[in-house]
């Protein structure tokens, strides 16, 4: 049986899989975002962001896009530092409870 994570992020058998197309993403004790396709551009490219200078922001910083190796459905999005390691939306820490 199936646990659904996110619109399109279930756990099934152990394992965190696109609830789209079925995709095998990752093992449910990792990061998902490390193994699904990125896109990551700079804030100051994505339209109607403009400029962050003027509110004290990093001009630094990158909207990532993460979507499914298998169907590219858009899974989530975050805005970060390019340094930064993808965030960890959720962790399953208990095995017992999601199958
Ligand atoms: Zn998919």
């Amino acid at each position: 049986m199936a646990q659904r994570l996110t619109e399109y992020l279930e756990i099934a058998d152990g394992r965190i899989r696109c609830c789209r197309c079925s995709a095998d993403i990752c093992d449910r004790a990792e990061n998902y975002k490390l193994w699904v396709l990125q896109d990551r551009v700079p804030i100051t490219e994505v339209p109607g962001a403009g400029d962050p200078a003027p509110y004290g922001m990093a001009a630094e910083l990158e909207l990532r896009r993460y979507c499914c190796p298998g169907c590219a459905v858009q899974l989530d999005t975050e805005v970060s530092l390019p340094e930064a390691a993808p965030l960890w939306d959720f962790q399953v820490e208990d095995a017992a409870d999601v199958d």
